[in-house]
């Protein structure tokens, strides 16, 4: 018999199963695919950003302005200094940058997860992979296992499948269809945009394009980017994700700390006999990636140049495919849930992580949001079991 089941292996379904076997109970965590944290372990190949050392106020208006209360609950038991002793008492040690992004010293997700998965194992945790959960049979799960059909009725289930991006990772949104009435659509986030570039962009592509701003409605974003084959990609062009989905121009300001009169007085200094290229590099330091999106989305120039560089119009295709994006919004919708992450139409199953209804800027947000609703609704379930034990009306 198991007290409890975990469906998904990624950070949110590791961080309940750890915080139910603590409090007693045994726990078995299914998984799809032929390992663990998958997603995870590839979120650590550029560097596996855990957290963002910030006040906590400026980390919970990451998540955007309508933060759910279950959970701004959740970050405030487990915000970003939680995450950092988390790391820590798992032996791995943590430096911050100097953005403020949280980083292991090792880099690599793979010493993290090594070490919790010796804790869990600790502690009783027992990990079926190639379990693949295919929604309810009256109160039992039903997996897809390689020995047949395997049906579990716990006590309390958490469902930890993440978002539906990366989908050879595990994640593939499928989940969803055995919840449809309580789903909002998946949609990109922290995804780069498609532009059909001119051959004359040919020689800038994987070129870096810094010093710049991103503006689109009231969203503004100062970080970096890359002119890839595709299109736009990076850091810079993630946080613009939601504004990008709704539609707004979206503009760049390749001069964004000079007002626009500073702008238009160098660019009527003498040019003599430079080239246009020339002139841009001496007055306003363009590098050759500033000069081509110039011509790239401006041309014809208007005779007023310094205006679009300070908000040169992105012609763009939308953005790039959904499973290509680093995480999704949309999923299970808060209004279907408790407080304590519970399904209001199914009493005993608790939710966590990427597949909820939420979504912020890549720089620590995302797993750490994953980790403390794990662990939110890990401890909801717990509780959970000791109230059905002691009365048959749960309030959690
Ligand atoms: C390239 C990349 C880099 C990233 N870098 C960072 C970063 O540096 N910092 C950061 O904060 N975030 C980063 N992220 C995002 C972060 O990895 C995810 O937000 C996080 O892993 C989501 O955790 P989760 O536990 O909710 O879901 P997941 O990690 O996606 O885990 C879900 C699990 O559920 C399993 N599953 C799905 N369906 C079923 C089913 N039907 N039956 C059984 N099991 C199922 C899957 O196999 C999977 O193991 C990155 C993502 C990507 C793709």
């Amino acid at each position: 018999m198991t007290d409890a089941v975990v469906i998904g292996a990624g950070p949110a379904g590791l961080m309940a199963a750890e915080e139910l076997a603590k409090s007693g109970l045994s726990v078995t965590v299914a998984d799809a695919m032929p390992s663990v944290g998958r997603k995870f372990l590839m979120a650590g190949k550029s560097g596996l950003n855990i957290t963002k050392a910030e006040p906590l106020d400026a980390f919970r208006a990451a998540y955007g302005t309508q933060l759910p209360p279950a959970l701004a609950s959740a970050l405030d038991q487990f915000g970003p200094a939680e995450v950092v002793a988390w790391a820590e008492d798992l032996g791995q040690p943590v430096f911050t940058g100097s953005t403020g992004r949280v980083f292991p010293t090792a880099m690599k997700a793979s010493p993290l997860l090594r070490a919790w998965l010796a804790r869990l194992d600790g502690l009783g945790v027992q990990i079926e992979t190639r379990w693949r959960w295919n929604g309810w049979q009256g109160q039992a799960l039903i997996f897809e296992t390689p020995t047949g059909v395997q049906k579990r009725t716990p006590q309390v289930t958490i469902l930890a499948m993440g978002g539906a991006s990366w989908a050879r990772l595990g994640a593939n949104g499928q989940w969803a269809a055995h919840m449809p009435d309580s789903v909002a659509p998946f949609q990109p986030a922290n995804m780069g945009v498609v532009v059909n570039w001119s051959s004359h962009m040919t020689p800038h592509l994987g070129s870096p394009v810094k010093s710049v701003a991103l503006n689109a409605g009231k969203q503004t974003s100062r970080g970096e980017f890359i002119i890839s084959e595709k299109g736009i990609e990076g850091g810079g062009i993630y946080m613009m994700s939601r504004a990008i989905r709704e539609g707004p121009q979206l503009t760049i300001d390749l001069k964004p700390d000079w007002p626009l009169e500073k702008v238009r007085a160098a660019l009527n200094k003498p040019r003599g006999k430079a080239s246009l290229s020339n002139h841009l590099r001496k007055v306003l330091k363009f590098t050759p990636a500033h000069t081509a999106l110039l011509s790239e989305f401006g041309r014809p120039f208007p005779d007023d140049l310094a205006s679009l560089v300070k908000a040169l119009p992105i012609t763009h295709q939308g953005p790039r495919p959904i499973d290509e994006a680093i995480s999704t919004a949309g999923g299970l919708r808060f209004d279907a849930l408790t407080d304590g992450f519970m399904m209001l139409d199914r009493p005993g199953v608790f939710c966590a992580g990427e597949m909820l209804d939420w979504e912020a800027p890549t720089g620590g947000y995302l797993i750490t949001a994953c980790l403390a609703t794990g662990r939110l609704a890990g401890r909801s379930a717990a509780a959970y079991t000791c109230k059905t034990v002691s009365t048959s009306q749960p309030d959690i």
